[in-house]
């Protein structure tokens, strides 16, 4: 974090009373990880803060140190309104936008506090009064240390802290393989290994905890995955009723698309998921090398991201959006030949 930036940070804090940090709608392990670490550190500077989701997060994330105080939006409307109508610094983490913040938005929008963002992502809106924005890092939570670290705080950095973070980074990393882990991402994970934060107990609370639900879901998306070769492009399309008949449970689908980026040649891949309720299919795009998924997304499906990992959605039926989509295909065919 630079000198004008860190600056910023400190004024924002320096008579704040009330501190909310607010993560990004179906928040993800960042999301989660990166909100905690930071609420942690500052709670260790007295502090108070308190940590916002728009909506729930998945099962898999709920044994993260102090996840249980998290407030949901979706579920305690009444607390959050009261606690931003109090809140004189927010800050806004792992997303860039106000609108990601679901049915925050409006209560952000018309909020007199101090904003801060810490974010990854691309392409960012100007809303905040100190804003640190890195589309090159791995992931928010590794940014909430840099932050940490530019106060001068990482010795306050305890188990419960360091473990949260490094949960961040470890999810939005692929556990450290996707492009933008960095030497500096393993410097800052032994850091937090080093103030208490134990590696196997995080990558089995996280990874090695799928319902029998899950796994039989991941068959059928398997199953229903399609190669186009032409398009170096594979496809995953999972409907309501395969959804339901395996009881879905919010963050089953998570991790699903990287089987089909994982097949050789292929770097474009992306998987459909029916949600009847939002009446919306929900879209996740993966790629590897130079073709923009954040692009593509931002221009066909009403999304972003970053270049190789995107979300978006179609308000279209599941086969139309499907359909859509391959017509769509060969405008991109030499971009996607030549990845
Ligand atoms: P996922 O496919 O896991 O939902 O999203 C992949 C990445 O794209 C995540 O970093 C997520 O925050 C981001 N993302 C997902 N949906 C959107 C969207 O609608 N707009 C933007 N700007 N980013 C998104
Ligand atoms: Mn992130």
């Amino acid at each position: 974090m630079n000198t004008q930036t860190t600056s910023a940070v400190k004024k924002a804090l320096d008579s704040a009373q009330n501190i909310v940090i607010i993560g990004h709608k179906n928040p993800d392990g960042d999301a989660i990880g990166s909100c905690l670490g930071l609420a942690g550190f500052l709670r260790k500077k007295d502090y108070s803060a308190t940590v916002v989701m728009p909506n729930d997060f998945p099962e898999f994330l709920k044994w993260m140190p102090g996840c249980d105080d998290v407030l949901i939006f979706e579920k305690q409307t009444e607390t959050v309104k009261t606690i931003l109508d109090a809140a004189d610094v927010i800050f806004t983490l792992d997303f860039n936008a106000l609108n990601r913040s679901g049915d925050l938005t409006p209560l952000l929008e018309d909020s007199e506090a101090t904003f801060v963002m810490i974010d990854h992502h691309q392409q960012p809106d100007d809303y905040a009064a100190a804003t640190y924005s890195d589309a090159s890092m791995s992931s928010t939570a590794q940014m909430v240390f840099h932050c940490i670290e530019a106060l001068e705080g990482v010795s306050e950095i305890d188990a419960d802290i360091a473990t949260n973070l490094y949960t961040g980074i470890m999810t939005d990393t692929g556990s450290f393989r996707f492009p933008a882990t960095t030497a500096t991402t393993h410097r800052v994970i032994a850091q937090l290994i080093e103030n208490g934060a134990v590696p196997n107990v995080i990558h089995e609370n996280i990874y090695d905890t799928a319902s029998q639900n899950r796994m039989k879901l991941l068959g059928v998306a398997l199953d229903n995955l399609t190669v186009l070769s032409e398009y170096r492009t594979a496809y995953i399309t999972l409907s309501q009723e395969e959804l339901d008949r395996h009881e879905f449970r919010k963050g089953d689908t998570e991790g699903f698309v990287n089987y089909a980026l994982s097949i050789k040649d292929i770097v474009f891949a992306l998987i459909f998921i029916e949600n009847r309720q939002e009446n919306i299919v929900k879209i996740s795009l993966r790629s590897k090398g130079p073709f923009s998924v954040n692009e593509f997304s931002r221009k066909h499906f009403h999304g972003g991201g970053h270049n190789n990992a995107a979300g978006g959605r179609s308000l279209q039926s599941l086969d139309e959006t499907v359909h859509e989509f391959i017509s769509i295909l060969p405008q991109y065919q030499k971009a996607l030949i030549d990845a």
